[in-house]
């Protein structure tokens, strides 16, 4: 019987791969997702979904990879099966190229993709300004398809979605029973986390069905990803910029700085611009909280923050997210917070 009444604040990515775990692991648990906006108008959408860890500098670098190799084991079941093409899912392959070599020829989730190797002299004699490059194959989630597809899963299982903007989290009291915050950029109105900042991105989708491969500059902004419905070229990383129009100016160096990578890409058409802002923080904010206010207490399971490397983190961020919901379980009963009901 489902006797613990869960809400997820967050449509995104982040919110609905929550709230799906949740569901599926906690049978006690009725879940329920509000969210001012879904798909298509998440950060989600603008993304091209590729598989690719950006470092979080305050987490450490075997809890990282835990999330991603959790992330990709997930994925890449369902890559595999028959379900892969409706949710969008499939394997790429490519290079990722430097000007000057990183650090680190090898980095922290080198073994997590597949067949991950160095360059070999012919390989980077393709890109005549790069000295250096690493081959993988990696995993692609389309979100076209995949945002869409987690919210059915997540109905099918018994969900529920509203719309709507929550104002406080207080306004969820005496209706649920646990609160999980998935709001993304939003936490940092929602519940005043300011060290939470956007890193606003703009690509461009493009029609260039002969690219295969992905190519991107390890330590620069300029990648272009093959996907099912078009090419994305990016990138830009404008840290504090909220705006959330494309710049035309900056459309034509990206396209410039893609085509300079893969001189094929000279005349493309351009499908559409997007822009989106990345929820940034020096940490993903996992962490349960309780809310408390004139001798009433909420349970919080806090989930965002999860910069440009959402896609490749988020089931083993939800996986953990529900954990921490299945601990708060039994204060429930506790804190009597259903009491208004
Ligand atoms: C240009 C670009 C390219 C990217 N490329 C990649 C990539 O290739 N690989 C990768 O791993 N990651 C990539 N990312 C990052 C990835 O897209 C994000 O990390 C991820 O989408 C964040 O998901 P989220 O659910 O936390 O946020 P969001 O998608 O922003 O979702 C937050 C949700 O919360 C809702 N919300 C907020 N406040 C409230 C409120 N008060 N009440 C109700 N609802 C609320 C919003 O409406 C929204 O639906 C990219 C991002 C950008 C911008």
């Amino acid at each position: 019987m489902k006797t613990i009444k869960v809400v997820v604040i967050g449509g995104g990515l982040v919110g609905l791969s929550t709230a799906i775990c949740i569901s599926e692991s906690l049978p006690q648990c009725e879940v329920t997702v509000v969210s001012e906006s879904f798909s298509p108008n998440t950060t989600g959408d603008v993304a091209a979904g590729c598989l690719i860890p950006h470092t979080y500098p305050d987490t450490p670098f075997e809890q990282q990879k835990k999330w991603f190799q959790e992330t990709f084991d997930h994925l890449f079941k369902i890559a595999n099966s028959a379900e892969g093409a409706d949710a969008g899912i499939s394997l790429l392959t490519g290079w990722q190229v430097y000007k000057n070599p990183p650090e680190e020829a090898f980095p922290f989730w080198w073994d997590v993709v597949l067949g991950f190797r160095l360059m070999t002299p012919t390989e980077i004699a393709k890109f005549p300004c790069h000295k250096f490059g690493q081959t993988f194959t990696t995993l692609k989630c389309q979100s076209s398809l995949y945002l869409p597809w987690m919210e059915q899963r997540f109905k099918t299982n018994g969900g529920t979605v509203q719309t709507g903007k929550v104002e406080s989290i207080w306004q969820l009291y005496g209706k649920y029973n646990i609160v999980v915050n998935c709001s993304g950029i939003g936490s940092r109105e929602l519940i005043g986390d300011l060290s939470l900042y956007p890193v606003k991105g703009q690509v461009l989708e493009v029609h260039a069905p002969w690219i295969k491969h992905f190519i991107r500059e390890g330590n620069g902004n300029t990648y272009i990803y093959p996907g099912i419905t078009g090419t994305t070229l990016g990138g830009t990383r404008q840290k504090d910029d909220w705006t959330l129009s494309a710049d035309a100016k900056i459309s034509k160096e990206i396209l410039d700085r893609c085509c300079d990578l893969e001189p094929s890409l000279r005349g493309v058409s351009i499908i559409r611009e997007k822009v989106g802002l990345r929820p940034t923080r020096s940490a993903i904010r996992l962490e349960k909280e309780i809310f408390s206010k004139n001798g009433q207490q909420l349970p919080v399971v806090h989930n965002y923050g999860h910069g440009g490397s959402g896609f490749s983190v988020h089931i083993g961020t939800a996986k953990q997210a529900t954990r921490m919901v299945e601990e708060l379980i039994p204060l429930v009963g506790q804190f009597n917070v259903m009491s208004k009901l």
